[in-house]
């Protein structure tokens, strides 16, 4: 059967407007398409291919695990989900694990969680979520709604209720919503699809003073800042600053899809059996690629090596601001970068996208007005080079209209 771009407006629900290109496959940061054109990457399957495509590494688990055993259920655990639990514990200020499949799973079971934890603990008073605006958590319709566009959560029906939005990055805006029937904060430690945007460390410490002044738990959302992509294995470690409850998905499985929250045992305790499940959370597929992956990047020359790769983005990324007049700002930590637009090009960011493409490099957008990249943590020098040698054409392209 001859596949073809076309295809999908007629099969699939149109949620989605994919682009014309049909990537076939890809090697490290190149991906090839049906035509053999071949494309560099910097978006990264949006921050989830953390190590290239087909990196040795995941291939070589996902083959030797293909031939052991490849679903139980939660009837029985297995081996590689509890050695990655094991490693994830191990590594963090958790001391138990969660598994899903996706950030919005994982984000949905933290959530859940502090509920359940708020009622066994002080009753039913306290259920009020804070997040913040333009924060992002998911699809789900609680974790749409805990996120901070109305316009996701919008027309789907009744809302789940008693969540409530404060502005980041302003303390006074938390203050006045948090009180003793708050019970819990959700946050990303850089805020992703909003725009690329990094709390300050008041910011971030104070929303933990807060927390603890009023007995609620804080969630850190690290879907996308997880597993290595700030150039530490997770952003809060960067930032000073722990949660009660984290989630991680993205590059956790590097391309196959896992989710996992991870929390405290004075937390965790309170999903007791039977109060939560995922049918194919745990899976031993995805928990033996996610462990290859986890080994691969939690090293310190991988993690060195993000920041170093940082500076070279931000340097290419300044000189050709210097030549275009484009960007208003380029931020961002380790590989989580975002060249936010200036007066002149704002609301175009789509367009910076499409010209990339027929450029041969694969960029993201963060919003209307960002444009982001989240390339494999260890792409070469080349293909940094040689993708910022495209997106500068790109942007030649856009400039002259
Ligand atoms: C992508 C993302 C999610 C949702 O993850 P899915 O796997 O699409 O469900 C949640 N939170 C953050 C911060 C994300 O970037």
């Amino acid at each position: 059967m001859q596949v073809t771009r076309e295809i999908f407006d007629q099969v699939m629900v149109p949620n989605y407007a994919p682009s014309k290109v049909i990537p076939v496959r890809g090697e490290g940061s190149r991906v090839w398409d049906q035509q053999d054109n071949e494309y560099i990457d910097f978006a990264g399957g949006i921050a989830v291919t953390c190590l290239g495509h087909c990196h040795p590494a995941l291939v070589k688990a996902l083959q030797e695990q293909s031939e052991k055993i490849w679903h139980l259920s939660n009837v029985m655990t297995n081996e590689p989900a509890l050695r990655l639990a094991k490693k994830l514990t191990d590594a963090t200020f958790a001391d138990q694990v969660y598994y899903a499949n996706s950030g919005a799973e994982a984000n949905e079971a933290a959530l859940k969680l502090a509920r359940r934890w708020a009622l066994d603990n002080h009753g039913e008073q306290k259920s009020q979520i804070i997040s913040f605006n333009k924060g992002f958590h998911g699809r789900t319709f609680f974790t749409v709604t805990v996120g901070g566009q109305a316009a996701y959560s919008d027309g789907f029906g009744p809302k789940p209720g008693d969540i409530v939005h404060a502005e980041y990055n302003n303390l006074d805006s938390l203050r006045e919503l948090i009180s003793d029937k708050t019970c819990a904060v959700m946050m990303e430690p850089l805020q992703g699809e909003g725009g690329i945007i990094p709390p300050t460390k008041e910011f971030a410490e104070g929303v933990r003073e807060l927390c603890d002044q009023h007995n609620a738990l804080l969630i850190f959302d690290e879907v996308q800042t997880g597993v290595g992509r700030t150039g530490h294995l997770y952003a809060y470690m960067g930032l000073g600053v722990t949660p009660d409850i984290l989630t991680t998905a993205k590059a956790l499985g590097g391309g196959f899809p896992i989710g996992a929250m991870l929390t405290t045992k004075a937390v965790g305790d309170h999903l007791k059996v039977g109060t939560h499940g995922s049918t194919y959370g745990g899976n031993p597929l995805a928990c033996a690629v996610a462990e290859a992956a986890f080994d691969t990047v939690n090293q310190a020359e991988v993690l060195e090596g993000v920041k170093a790769r940082y500076q070279r983005y931000v340097d290419g990324l300044h000189a050709i601001n210097e030549k275009y007049s484009v960007f208003s700002e380029v931020r961002g930590q380790g590989l989580l970068l975002g060249c936010a637009l200036n007066e002149q090009y704002k609301g175009r960011a789509r367009d910076f996208l499409m010209a990339s493409m027929e450029e041969n490099l694969m960029v993201l957008v963060a919003g209307a007005d960002v444009v982001r990249f989240a390339p494999s943590l260890v792409i070469t020098e080349q293909d940094i080079d040689e993708g910022l040698q495209r997106f500068e054409r790109a942007v030649a392209k856009v400039v002259a209209g």
